[in-house]
């Protein structure tokens, strides 16, 4: 195996002498780890064309299944794939989507120890999972109100003294635990916001993987690692990666314990099973570049703000009907570009879009000129009316879609439409 400080980071170090007895040991476990060692050094070694491949695994905290976390490590052991853990210092004994006062639960003696072990055998990192992944946003009323609830954050909108506080006693429970210091950051439902972004910075945090989407600052140092795929996906990103090498593109996969059936036979999408399938296929594959989020933010080039600015396609994509995404693959969804790459891809897609939703306004326009000039010529008040009818439609429609700021694009279809129709009628 390699020497801890390289695996683990600042892991905590033993006395003086003992690391003499370490340096010591050198040679010996040297020549025992030799297969280990080749295997890693093979997989995380540069290699010109290889394509970086990260599994960030979401949602461990004292709630989440141990079990299920033991079998998804050993797999990623067996295989020496690197893996990301993100890590819940304090869940949220109660719900995490109800913000009234609840208590954390610390994490069991027995999560520790899964985690202790995992991080001594190598090839995994801790990365902090905000503190208790509670949210901070109300809930609303009924179900016909729920549409109306804002998605979910442990950090937006939330004070930086508050922020500062969760993000540092997150770090300090798990360097307790755990003996790691966090490196990197991963936000509850990816949600986060500038005063994040500058608190992280602060505590020496330097990287960041939440999504494709959300606010960056240009001037950070951070470093930016968005999940890009889900595992199910793996393969279909591999290949779209494989077809753009020249964009330099890496591929950050995220899972959850709930996302296996073994967790909730019911909503589970995948199984081990299927987990062990798709590191098989990836162990198979010769031209992955193997790595932890902490790893890829210090051997791989760039990953700063203006990388992560023009990569954020996520809204873009949202808003794009599914006929035209499947039409249209470049650029290619699962993969994270480089700079120059993802400026022509996010070019390209708001061309895509304006032209869409301006050609459905112009066909609104069209239409409403049309039937105005048969309908209501000569007939003023009916004019008047059907206009205010209409631009009432569209502020509903507005206030509709864009509440939540989670517009989609039937919502941004329908907009377009009735703001041409609105045109018309003037
Ligand atoms: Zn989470």
């Amino acid at each position: 195996m390699l020497p801890r400080s390289l695996i683990l980071g600042k892991r905590h170090a033993g006395q003086h002498a003992s690391r003499l007895l370490t340096w010591a040991a050198v040679p010996l476990i040297g020549t025992l780890a030799y297969p280990a060692l080749a295997e890693t050094s093979r997989r995380s070694a540069p290699r010109p064309g290889a394509i970086p491949l990260i599994f960030r695994f979401d949602d461990c905290s004292a709630k989440s299944d141990t079990a299920l976390e033991k079998a998804i490590l050993e797999a990623f052991q067996r295989t020496h794939t690197p893996l990301t853990v993100s890590v819940v210092p304090r869940v949220a004994s109660v719900s995490a989507f109800d913000p009234a006062p609840q208590a954390g639960v610390p994490l069991p003696e027995e999560k520790i120890r899964l985690l202790r072990e995992a991080l001594d055998a190598g090839g995994v990192e801790v990365a902090l999972h905000g503190f208790s992944h509670q949210t901070v946003r109300r809930k609303i009323g009924n179900a016909y109100l729920q549409p109306f609830g804002r998605y979910h954050s442990e950090f937006i909108g939330v004070d930086e003294a508050s922020q500062r506080k969760k993000i540092r006693e997150g770090r300090e429970i798990l360097e307790r635990e755990l003996g790691i210091r966090a490196e990197t950051f991963v936000p509850p439902w990816n949600g986060y916001d500038r005063t994040t972004l500058k608190v992280l910075q602060d505590s020496g945090f330097t990287t960041l993987s939440a999504a494709r989407r959300g606010p960056v600052d240009l001037d950070s140092s951070l470093h930016f690692l968005p999940r890009t795929c889900d595992l199910q996906d793996v393969q279909g990103a591999v290949r779209a990666a494989r077809e753009s090498l020249a964009d330099h593109p890496l591929v950050v996969v995220l899972f959850h314990h709930y996302d296996f059936e073994e967790n909730d036979p019911q909503a589970g999408r995948l199984s081990l099973p299927d987990l062990n399938r798709t590191l098989g296929w990836v162990a198979a594959q010769t031209d992955l570049r193997l790595m932890t989020l902490r790893d890829a933010s210090r051997l791989l080039p760039d990953l700063g703000a203006r990388q992560f600015y023009w990569n954020r396609n996520a809204l873009l994509w949202q808003i794009t009907p599914p006929w035209v995404n499947l039409t249209i693959h470049w650029p290619p969804r699962g993969v994270y570009q480089s700079l120059p790459a993802a400026r022509r891809a996010k070019l390209f897609l708001w061309c895509v879009v304006l032209l869409l939703y301006g050609s459905l306004a112009f066909a609104g326009t069209a239409i409403s000129r049309f039937a105005s000039k048969r309908l209501l010529r000569g007939r003023p008040l009916l004019a008047w009316s059907v206009r205010i009818i209409c631009v009432v439609a569209l502020l509903a429609l507005l206030l509709y879609v864009f509440w939540d700021l989670e517009p989609y694009w039937a919502g941004v279809a329908a907009i377009s439409w009735m703001a041409g129709f609105c045109a018309g009628l003037l």
